[in-house]
């Protein structure tokens, strides 16, 4: 018995060792592909419920590594913002939605606004409100025509970097969306002193949307306070006809999801400007 619990021992030290390992050689190789621009933005459009016409474009990072393809931002992110690498990471996002979104102008397709996504830490770690007016200046894009996503628990405490940045954020004319809504713990009036532009509802509430549900009638009074405040309504993750049809029925003002598009290349989101509409 004495000797089975030595070699479990080894037997974990030796999984623990790996584990770091991996994490180790992720981070080694995160730290290279952000000096040698291997991110990449993908775009998913987001549209008006009632017309499907498109309102703007949701910028998502991914990841294109050598040997394994596209990697998705939930696999390094989160090892991103444990090593501070979602600090370059995030100034090359914001750079890259602007370079973009010239290229659009250029192109002279009708542009919407791009939406950029910033993480709790990058609120608190880094003047994004500045990086975002250097690269609204360096590409001459319109503030107007960008848009920041960011989640509830970044916007809840007063006083702290994150909220300056969120003033900051909105005095550029920047709209400023609740990200993953219902998913944390802010307040309604928290939300109306922060004056946020509009709140994405979470796609766990959107998939729980069946007539008859008592989902929609969350759904509903989530629409209903959030019109009361002021706020632009997005539902994200609508993957079936019939919840768009359950949104459109509660007024829910704008949609995003793989019934509409999944997010694509920014060659492919191209094709979508100017269509009549997305459904
Ligand atoms: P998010 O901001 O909530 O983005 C929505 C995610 O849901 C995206 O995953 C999108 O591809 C996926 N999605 C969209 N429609 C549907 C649908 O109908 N059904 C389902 N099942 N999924 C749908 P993605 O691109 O893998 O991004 C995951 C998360 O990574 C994002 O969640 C966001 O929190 C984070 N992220 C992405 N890009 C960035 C970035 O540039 N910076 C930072 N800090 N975080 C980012
Ligand atoms: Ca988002
Ligand atoms: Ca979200
Ligand atoms: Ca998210």
């Amino acid at each position: 018995a004495k000797g089975n619990g030595k070699s479990q021992y080894r037997f974990f030290h030796a999984r623990l060792s790996e584990r770091l390992v991996t994490r180790l050689t992720l981070q080694a190789e995160l730290k290279r592909a952000v000096e040698n621009r291997c991110l990449a933005l993908y775009y998913q459009p987001r549209v008006h419920a009632g017309t499907g016409k498109l309102t703007s474009m949701e910028a998502l990072v991914r990841w294109n590594h050598p040997e394994r393809g596209i990697v998705p931002p939930d696999a390094f992110i989160p090892v991103a913002e444990a090593t501070g690498l979602i600090l370059p990471i995030g100034e090359q996002v914001i750079d890259m939605a602007c370079r973009q979104l010239a290229e659009w102008q250029a192109a002279g397709v009708p542009v919407v606004p791009v939406s950029i996504n910033v993480s709790p830490y990058q609120l608190e770690q880094q003047q994004v409100g500045a990086v975002l007016a250097a690269a609204l200046q360096r590409y001459g894009i319109d503030a107007a025509l960008l848009e920041v996503e960011v989640t509830e628990s970044a916007t809840v405490q007063q006083g702290t970097n994150a909220a300056g940045e969120v003033a900051a954020i909105k005095a550029l004319g920047v709209k400023l969306y609740v990200d993953d809504f219902g998913t944390g713990y802010s307040s309604l009036s928290q939300l109306k002193r922060l004056d946020m532009d509009g709140l994405k509802v979470d796609r766990a509430f959107t998939g729980s949307l069946t007539h008859g549900a008592s989902d929609v009638s969350l759904f509903r009074a989530i629409v209903s306070i959030g019109h009361a405040i002021g706020m632009t309504i997005v539902a994200e993750g609508v993957e079936t006809r019939e919840q768009l049809a359950i949104l459109q029925e509660l007024g829910c003002d704008e949609v995003q999801g793989y019934f509409i598009s999944r997010p694509v290349p920014a060659a492919d989101a191209l094709a979508l400007f100017g269509r009549r509409t997305l459904f």
